[in-house]
Order: C-alpha cells, then structure tokens, then sequence
C-alpha cells in the first residue's frame, strides 16, 4: 500500500538512516494518530533529533518513507511538508524585531498583509508575548524567546509541530511553566505534535503516546501509564518504569 490509513498523521515506514558507514536508524516504524501528542524519549545520541529531522525533511534518508497526512513526503522539501519546527536552541533572527521573526516566513510565502497581521496577533495573543513584538530577541529572557519559537511554529498554521527538546536550556521553574503551556497549547490548537525530550517528567506529563527509544530503536510505544506500570525490558523499566 501507497498510503497510509485515515487518522494517521505521520506515518514512518522502515525508516533506516546512516551517517557514512554508520548506521543511527534501524528499519524504524512509527504512526502517529491525527492530533496525538507523541513523545520520542531515550538517552543522548539514541537518534531522537535524527528521527524529527527526517521527518521535518532536514536529512535524506537511506531507506524507508515517511508519510504526512496521507502524503508520500520522503522527497517533500521542508517547507511543503506541512510541519512546524521548534529547536532547543530558539534559531530567531536577532537582528529582527519579534513581530519580523514571526513574519518572516510568511512573506516569503507571499501571504497577503492582513493574513499576517491576523495570525501573528492570534499566536501573540495564545503564547501571550504581545508586549514584546517591537522587541529584538536579545532583550528577551530564554522562556520569552522559546514562546516566539513557537509562535514562529504556529502562525505557519501547519498540521505537525516538531520539538526538539525546546525546553532544555531553561532553569527548571521555567521548564515547568513552559511545559503547562505547551500542554494547553496542545489541547487548543489539536494538532499533531512529536516532542523529542531526554526528560522523564516531561515525557510523563506531555505525552499521550511515549516512544522510548535506544540505539536506533524503538523499544517500546505505549501510554505513559502503561510504560510507567509495565515497560517491556530492562532498558524500559530503568529508564522510565515504576521503581518496584
Ligand atoms: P539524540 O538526539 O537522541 O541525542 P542524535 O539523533 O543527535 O541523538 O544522534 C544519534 C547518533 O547519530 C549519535 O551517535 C550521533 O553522534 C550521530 N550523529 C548525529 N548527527 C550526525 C551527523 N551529522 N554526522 C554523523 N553522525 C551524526
Ligand atoms: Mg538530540
């Protein structure tokens, strides 16, 4: 079959990827349902930011497909595969006021004026960063600037938000604030998301789904409840499992 089945949002098909002679993907398999919050989960240099960036169009994959709503988009550029990414490090343009970092991408696109100026109030207005649109990045503190991230994201109006550990360079009261965000921001909007974390806590509280991966792999999918009361190996149950 060329397709994937209705509902499904993303859906990865024996993904493999290799670096030259190394090989950092392994015939992965993954679908993600239409308005899931999934969340990649596993250790530094398990291929968690490899995978997103596979998905997000950012890397050539040696084997495999990966569909998007249906759509065969192995060989999409990134700006046509409907995605919105979010990065651990914020990625404005500092020379740019928040209002251009937002629109930026927007023009480029050829949107008409007052389209922008709509969506870029509606994100401002959601991530509550209005006061700071005529501000440079510089003069943002780091939760300040990783909302205009992903309001950069959002006024794309894309179907999948990709996160790439967006909170891992904020102090932890941050962290946690920003994490209820994300989460409301999640039940607003209903969209598809695939938040890559190396954080147990944020894989427990954001996840619908938790994808615990190691070396290429995933090893196990399943509710955070689930992953938590019965992880499938020892690799699952160190990592995540209830501490029984
Ligand atoms: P994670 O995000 O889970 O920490 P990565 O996806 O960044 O892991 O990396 C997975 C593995 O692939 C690591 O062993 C890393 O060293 C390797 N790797 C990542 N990017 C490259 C690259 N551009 N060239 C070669 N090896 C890479
Ligand atoms: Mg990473």
């Amino acid at each position: 079959m060329d397709m994937a089945q209705n509902g499904t949002s993303v859906s990865i098909q024996d993904l493999s990827l290799s670096f030259g002679a190394i090989s950092v993907l392994h015939t992965l398999n993954l679908d993600v349902a239409e308005g899931e919050f999934i969340v990649l989960l596993g250790p530094s240099g398990c291929g968690k930011s490899t995978l997103l960036n596979c998905i997000a169009g950012l890397l050539d994959i040696s084997e495999g497909r990966i569909f998007i709503k249906g759509k065969n988009v192995t060989w999409e550029e990134p700006k046509d595969r409907g995605i919105g990414m979010v990065f651990q490090s914020y990625a404005l343009y500092p020379q740019m006021t928040v209002e251009r970092n937002l629109s930026f991408g927007l023009r480029v696109a050829g949107l008409p004026k007052e389209e922008i100026d709509k969506r870029i109030a509606r994100a401002a207005e959601i991530l509550q960063i209005e006061p700071l649109l005529q501000r440079k990045p510089s003069a943002l503190s780091g939760g300040q600037r990783q909302r205009v991230a992903i309001g950069r994201a959002l006024v794309r109006d894309v179907d999948v938000f990709l996160f790439d550990e967006p909170l891992s360079n904020l102090d932890a009261k941050l962290r946690a604030e920003l994490r209820v965000e994300i989460k409301l921001l999640h039940r607003k909007l209903q969209n598809t998301m695939i938040y890559v974390t190396h954080d147990q806590i944020e894989a427990m509280t954001l996840a619908d789904r938790i994808a615990v991966m190691k070396g290429g792999v995933i090893q196990q999918l399943d509710a955070p409840q689930t992953i938590y009361n019965r992880p499938v190996n020892r690799f699952v149950a160190g990592f995540l499992g209830s501490p029984a």
